[in-house]
C-alpha cells in the first residue's frame, strides 16, 4: 500500500491496472474504522491490485474533480477506468471485496479468499450495537477498566446519527444535531480507551457461548454480552415498497425533508413519530397527505392539535396502503378504505411511511425470552434470561424509548457486569 498525491495518479491511477483509491482524512472516525480493513485487503489481494491512499484535505481539487466529497471515499480504476461502486462513509469489507473481486479473474478471487486466516479475540465484555446505550456502557467499562470490544453493523451513534436536532438531552442549553451528539458520545467512549470493530458484518451470534463472528473470518469470544441493538422502522411489506425505498419512500424525515421543498408528499401512519414528522415535513413540503388505518389519530393530543391545525396536512382515515409504483419523479400509493372496500391511488413526489419501530433481534430472537412485541425481558440489572447476557435500550422490554433511558439502561449494565466480573 503506498500514500501518493494528485501529482502521482496520472501516473499511479491512469496509466492503467487494477487500482484501489483511499480519500481520506485527519480526525474522520470513518477513515480510522476503514484503515485496518483497507490494510489487511491490501496484503490479500496486493499482488493483483494496487492500494493507493491519497490525504483529500491536501489533494481537495482533484478529489473534487473525481466528485469525491467526503472522507473516506474509495474508488475502483480498471486500466484508466473508472469502474464499481464509490464507496463512501461506513464502509465495510464486504463491500471492498464485493469491489475487488469485480476486478479479477473468478478462480483467482477464490484463491485470494482461500487464503483468509480466521482470527479469535477475546475480551471481558463484548457490547452489541454502538447508539447511545451501547456507547455508555462501553464508556463505564472502560472507566472500570473492563476490557470491552464495542461491535456495530453501521458507525456508532445509532438512531441519533440520522435525528434532526435534540432538544431534550440534558447538559446541552440549545438542541444539538443527533449527529453531533453521536459524534461527542462515540468520541469519548473511543478516547477512553473502548476497543471499535464498526461497520462490520455481524454473520453469527451465539449467546449461549458468549461468541459472535464477524466479516465471517473474525471470531470475538467475552465472559459477558450486552445486547445494544435498538431497533428500526418496520416496514409495510406491500408491492413495491422494497423497490422504491431509498427512492421515492423514505423512513426518515429528518434525513430527506429538506428534498420537498414545495413539494407534495404522503405521510402513512398516525401514531406519534408520524405526526410529529409531518410537522417538521411541513417546514419544507407544500402539501401532505397522512393515511392512516384507524378512524383517529394514535399521536398524543398535543401532536394532534397542532397537526389539526396545520392548513397543509390532510387526513385520509381507515384507509391502507396497498402498493407503490413510480409516475416519472412520482410516487403512486394504492390505497384501499377498510370499511367501504374503495380503492384509490393516491400520487404525490414522495412517500414517507412512519408505522413503528421493530427490535433488531434477527441475529438471536429464537435464543433469547422476549416480550409479545419481540422486545428482550431483562431485570431491573439489565440481565436478560440468558446467563451472562444483559440487554439496553430500545431493544429491550419498557416502556419509554428515549437517549436519557438507553443511556440509564448502559449505565446499569455496565456497573452490573463490572460487579460480576469482579466477583
Ligand atoms: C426520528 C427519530 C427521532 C428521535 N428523536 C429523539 C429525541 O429527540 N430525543 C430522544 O431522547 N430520543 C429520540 N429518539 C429515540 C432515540 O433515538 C432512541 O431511543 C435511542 O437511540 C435508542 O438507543 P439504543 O442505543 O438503544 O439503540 P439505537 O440508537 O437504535 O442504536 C442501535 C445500534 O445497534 C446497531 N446494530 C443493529 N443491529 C446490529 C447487529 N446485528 N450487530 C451489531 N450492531 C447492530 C445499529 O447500527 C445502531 O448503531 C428518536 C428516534 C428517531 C427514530
Amino acid at each position: 500500500m503506498k500514500i501518493i498525491t494528485a501529482k502521482e495518479f496520472k501516473q499511479e491511477v491512469l496509466n492503467g491496472g487494477k487500482v484501489a483509491v483511499d480519500f481520506y482524512s485527519s480526525d474522520c472516525p470513518p477513515c480510522e474504522a476503514l484503515a485496518p480493513k483497507f490494510e489487511n485487503l491490501s496484503e490479500l489481494y496486493g499482488d493483483e491490485i494496487k492500494f493507493l491512499k491519497i490525504f483529500r484535505q491536501d489533494n481537495r481539487e482533484l478529489a473534487e474533480s473525481l466528485d469525491v466529497n467526503g472522507s473516506p471515499t474509495v474508488i475502483f480504476y480498471d486500466n484508466g477506468e473508472l469502474v464499481g461502486d464509490k464507496l463512501s462513509g461506513g464502509i465495510k469489507r464486504s463491500d471492498l471485496i464485493r469491489n475487488l473481486d469485480a476486478l479479477i479473474p473468478a478462480e483467482k478471487a477464490t484463491e485470494i479468499k482461500s487464503k483468509i486466516k480466521p482470527t479469535i479475540s477475546e475480551y471481558d465484555t463484548l457490547i452489541l450495537g454502538g447508539g447511545p446505550g451501547g456507547l455508555t456502557a462501553g464508556l463505564y467499562l472502560c472507566q472500570a477498566r473492563v476490557n470491552a470490544v464495542l461491535v456495530d453493523t453501521m458507525l456508532p451513534g445509532g438512531q441519533m446519527s440520522s435525528t434532526h436536532k435534540i432538544s431534550n438531552y440534558p447538559g446541552f442549553i440549545e438542541p444539538q444535531p443527533g449527529f453531533m451528539l453521536a459524534h461527542y458520545m462515540s468520541e469519548q467512549t473511543k478516547i477512553c480507551g473502548a476497543k471499535y470493530k464498526v461497520a462490520v458484518d455481524v454473520t453469527k451470534v451465539d449467546l449461549k457461548n458468549k461468541t459472535i463472528i464477524i466479516d465471517e473470518f473474525e471470531t470475538i469470544k467475552a465472559k459477558k454480552v450486552i445486547l445494544a441493538t435498538g431497533a428500526s422502522p418496520r416496514y409495510l411489506n406491500v408491492p413495491g415498497e422494497k423497490e422504491l425505498k431509498g427512492n421515492g419512500i423514505s423512513y426518515c424525515a429528518t434525513c430527506d425533508a429538506k428534498y420537498f421543498h414545495d413539494k407534495e408528499v404522503i405521510v402513512i401512519g398516525g401514531g406519534n413519530t408520524a405526526i410529529e414528522e409531518a410537522d417538521f415535513i411541513s417546514k419544507f413540503a407544500s402539501k401532505i397527505t397522512i393515511i392512516h388505518q384507524f378512524d383517529k389519530l394514535q399521536a398524543n393530543k398535543e401532536a394532534q392539535e397542532k397537526a389539526f391545525a396545520n392548513p397543509k396536512i390532510n387526513f385520509v382515515f381507515e384507509t391502507e396502503p396497498r402498493g407503490f409504483e413510480k409516475n416519472g419523479n412520482r410516487v403512486k400509493v394504492a390505497t384501499e378504505n377498510l370499511k367501504t372496500g374503495d380503492k384509490t391511488t393516491f400520487e404525490a413526489d414522495g412517500a414517507f411511511v412512519f408505522v413503528g419501530m421493530k427490535p433488531n433481534t434477527d441475529l438471536f430472537a429464537n435464543d433469547i425470552e422476549t416480550d409479545e412485541w419481540g422486545y428482550v425481558k431483562t431485570n431491573e440489572d439489565m440481565l436478560t434470561n440468558v446467563d451472562g447476557v444483559y440487554c439496553v435500550g430500545d431493544l429491550r422490554s419498557k416502556k419509554y424509548r428515549q437517549i436519557t433511558t438507553a443511556v440509564s439502561d448502559g449505565t446499569i449494565a455496565a456497573i452490573s457486569v463490572t460487579k460480576e466480573l469482579d466477583s
